[in-house]
């Protein structure tokens, strides 16, 4: 600085500060939003990245950079989406919807202290499986009932607690892998188990199960075969004739129901799923199924059956472990209230709801849509209507498909316009399928916002 300068009285140019930085006018906005704290992290990482260049003091710049790293933070990471993949119980986007019921009753118990595992009349200590097991025992005609975080978790459970140490006899048809790495074989041994095979991949008899007891058989169990179907020349034996067996022999029948059901599925058109209670009735010592599959609840893992057997599940520091938290108990147990009244439960339980839509009410949701759908995708595709076949989804019924109508895009670049559908502000993810892009209509809840995004779309 000249003497010249600081005789006219020019303030020297201070020095770019963070401190300086944070108080740009054009970073005022992400400031509100991301707080002091987020904002100089940003700056000093911007600072780092433009040291050196003229860049660093270029206020336009440095907000849309900070605003492009700070945007994901400030966000949050699981997306609301709309699931038109044509499976209703996806897990990959979150399986079964709650009810409204389960919604409400979740967030009470988010807001305050409750009586998780508090007796009122007395004061004294209650227990967390109270406010659910009555409920599944009367559902299932089951003796007890415990529930823990999703059904891998009961079936670790349940072999820890009932045969550690011991052999675990298991069909080679029911040694089933469902995805996300649940595999019967390292559950076992994961749970302390022996596991022994009996059978064959597609034929299993009830000598084959005498067969293989012996002084270390600790459990007899049984697997539903979630995700596949083993057709044609097959033999499987059911509850019905292992139960005499493991009487006889002094050993728990275990069955894993995997999506089990409380309800008849027939009531609404759809194909049998084996219930929780008839495995119960048919004299299975202890049940595991999931909560967020066919049952339409939160993540859970329901475990019903025999007293004996289920205090000594409850027991087990397993037990502790996977234990659920009070806002997934209140939601189950609003969901299983719902089950008092089957009648309604159609319009009350969005899994059922789905499940049960009339193909021709789908049909005339997807008339209603297509000149929307058509002028969103513009006139590089061909829009139509197509019937479809989805599915129940998360292993039950794995070869039933639920007829179904879906939106329909044909033309070249696909994968470019299923992108453009996922970068939508409520991602839409549908399936590419034979040269088309399906949306299957069967899941779609909220129309009008699907309608509106299409709208914005066109324009
Ligand atoms: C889905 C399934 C499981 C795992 O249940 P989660 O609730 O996802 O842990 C286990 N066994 C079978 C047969 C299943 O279908």
């Amino acid at each position: 600085m000249s003497r010249a300068d600081r005789a006219e009285g020019a303030t020297p140019p201070r020095p770019l500060s963070i401190d300086r930085m944070a108080g740009w006018p054009l970073l005022g906005p992400l400031k509100q939003r991301a707080g002091h704290k987020l904002l100089v992290e940003t700056l000093r990482a911007w600072v780092e990245a433009k040291r050196g260049t003229p860049d660093v003091a270029d206020e336009a710049a440095c907000a849309a950079w900070c605003e492009a790293r700070l945007a994901p933070l400030l966000e949050p990471s699981q997306r609301r989406v709309f699931n038109l993949t044509g499976t209703v119980l996806h897990t990959n986007l979150g399986r079964a919807l709650l009810a409204e019921e389960a919604i409400e009753a979740a967030v009470a118990a988010m807001r305050s202290p409750t009586t998780l595992e508090y007796d009122l009349a007395d004061g004294g200590r209650g227990e967390r499986d109270d406010h659910i097991s009555p409920w599944l025992c009367r559902l299932t005609a089951a003796e007890a009932a415990t529930a823990v975080n999703n059904n891998a978790g009961a079936v670790l459970l349940v072999l820890a607690a009932l045969a550690a140490g011991k052999e675990v006899i298991v069909s080679r048809g029911e040694l089933i892998e469902i995805g996300g790495a649940f595999r019967i074989p390292d559950i076992m041994a994961r749970a302390g188990c022996r596991l022994v095979e009996v059978g064959t991949t597609n034929r299993t008899h009830l000598k084959d199960y005498e067969a293989a007891i012996g002084p270390e058989t600790g459990a007899i169990m049984k697997v539903h075969p979630s995700n596949y179907a083993v057709q044609g020349f097959t033999h499987s034996v059911s509850a019905a004739e292992l139960v005499p067996l493991a009487r006889a022999k002094g050993l728990p029948l275990i069955e894993d129901l995997g999506s089990g059901t409380l309800v008849d599925l027939e009531t609404w058109g759809l194909p049998h799923e084996p219930t929780a209670r008839e495995a119960i009735e048919a004299g299975i010592d202890v049940v595991t199924f999931s909560g967020d599959k066919l049952l339409g609840g939160p993540q859970a893992g329901l475990v019903v059956g025999k007293k004996a057997l289920i205090e000594r599940i409850a027991k087990n520091p397993l037990k502790r472990a996977l234990r659920l938290d009070k806002v997934r108990l209140a939601a189950l147990e609003a969901t299983l209230r719902l089950y008092a009244d089957p009648e309604r439960l159609v319009q009350r339980l969005p899994t059922i709801r789905s499940l049960a839509r009339p193909p021709l009410e789908i049909r005339a949701q997807a008339e209603r849509l297509l000149p929307l759908f058509a002028a969103a995708i513009g006139t590089a595709y061909q829009a139509g209507l197509q019937p479809v076949r989805g599915q129940i989804g998360s292993g039950a019924l794995p070869v039933d498909l639920l007829p179904s109508f879906a939106l329909c895009a044909r033309g070249k670049g696909l994968d470019k316009l299923a992108d453009t559908f996922r970068k939508l502000p409520v991602p839409v993810i549908g399936r590419i399928e034979e040269g088309a892009l399906l949306f299957d209509l069967r899941t779609l809840d909220d129309e009008a916002a699907f309608a509106a995004q299409l709208e914005t779309m066109a324009a």
